[in-house]
């Protein structure tokens, strides 16, 4: 098996996972972090969320927690959070990642009852994911150790300090092992991070992903304009704007293979002529798509009338569009 996530480092069986949920390449952040957190470096990680941060510091984590034999009472490996959502939003993604290869984990978060987090700690996790008063609380109630804490990920940091969670985490850190990994992703990195950084990582790889500039001076080529809708409402939404735009033919991105077939087949359901191309076309496939994209196939099953393509829509992974002219 041939994987750019084994060419990470990453083992065949978290790889397998990463294809079955139709990633088909690393991001960024995850091309740079990944291979210096296996070597089991510390990292100061300054992205912000959609950048696929979280599966740049779940999936070494959980690799490294899979590895490992710990007896020692209580997680391998602990993330701190700053909100509840992102509390359940990140285990749910370790979960998702980790589950079938045998990885516990568990959300804590305030305002729900201790009790069941107390017995699903005592039943035992590999990894926590938690914010941080709630963290805090387990710990002073000895409900929760971190004797065998291996890594630590402190995720949105600089939330976690606008929300005043800067002394928990103190404590929390200094109720760790000394001997473990620190990695602290943060959208910003102000002077009160970068102390923690200071005071908490070892010799940290840093990884900076920046936000893409147009080059100084050039006007932008293309028009863009963002909508925010909420999740439910998207397809509806982006029917609207592409009958209120009427593009003969306009390229929807998409981030998954599945959510490419997904959307593909909701733009189907809403009359568009529809063409989805991603990594899991055979070579074929593809060209066949490309073929009726160019106009070539008019007599295509989706041709309209007397249009001049028969395709309105290509719906596309970045991966697989690159290169189309
Ligand atoms: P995050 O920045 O961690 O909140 O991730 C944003 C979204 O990107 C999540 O829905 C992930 O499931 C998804 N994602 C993360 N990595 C990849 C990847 N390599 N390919 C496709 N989707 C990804």
């Amino acid at each position: 098996m041939t994987s750019p996530f084994i060419d990470l480092g990453l083992s065949p069986a978290l790889a397998k996972v990463l294809t079955g949920l139709g990633y088909e390449e690393p991001t960024p952040i995850q091309s740079q972090s990944i291979p210096p957190l296996l070597a089991g470096h510390d990292l100061l990680g300054q992205a912000a969320t959609g950048t696929g941060k979280t599966a740049a510091f779940a999936l070494p984590l959980l690799q490294r927690v899979l590895a490992a034999h710990s007896t020692a009472p209580g997680p391998e490996a602990l993330v701190l959070v700053p909100t509840r959502e992102l509390a359940i939003q990140v285990a749910e993604a370790l979960h998702r990642y980790g589950h079938a290869l045998g990885a516990l984990t568990l959300p804590i978060y305030g305002g729900a009852p201790f009790a069941r987090q107390v017995q699903a700690l005592k039943r035992g996790v590999h990894v926590v994911v938690a914010t941080p008063g709630r963290a805090l609380d387990h710990l002073r109630r000895g409900t929760l150790s971190l004797a065998g804490v291996q890594t630590v990920v402190l995720d949105e940091a600089d939330e976690m300090l606008d929300m005043g969670f800067a002394e928990d985490i103190e404590l929390i850190l200094e109720a760790a092992p000394a001997e473990r990994q620190t990695a602290l992703f943060s959208a910003t990195l102000p002077p009160r991070i970068a102390a923690i950084a200071d005071k908490h990582l070892r010799a940290p790889v840093r990884v900076q992903i920046a936000r893409e500039k147009p080059a100084g001076g050039a006007q932008p080529r293309v028009r863009q304009t963002a909508y925010v809708v909420q999740r439910a409402h998207k397809v509806a939404a982006l029917g609207r704007v592409l009958d209120l735009e009427a593009p003969s033919l306009a390229i929807v991105f998409a981030r998954t293979r599945t959510e490419v077939d997904e959307v593909a087949e909701k733009l189907r359901g809403r009359g568009f002529a529809v063409e989805a191309l991603h990594g899991g076309l055979s070579q074929d496939q593809r060209d066949r798509v490309m073929k009726r994209v160019r106009g070539g196939g008019k007599a295509g099953k989706s041709g309209i009338g007397s249009d001049p393509g028969s395709v309105d829509l290509l719906v596309a992974t970045d991966v697989a569009a690159r290169g189309l002219d």
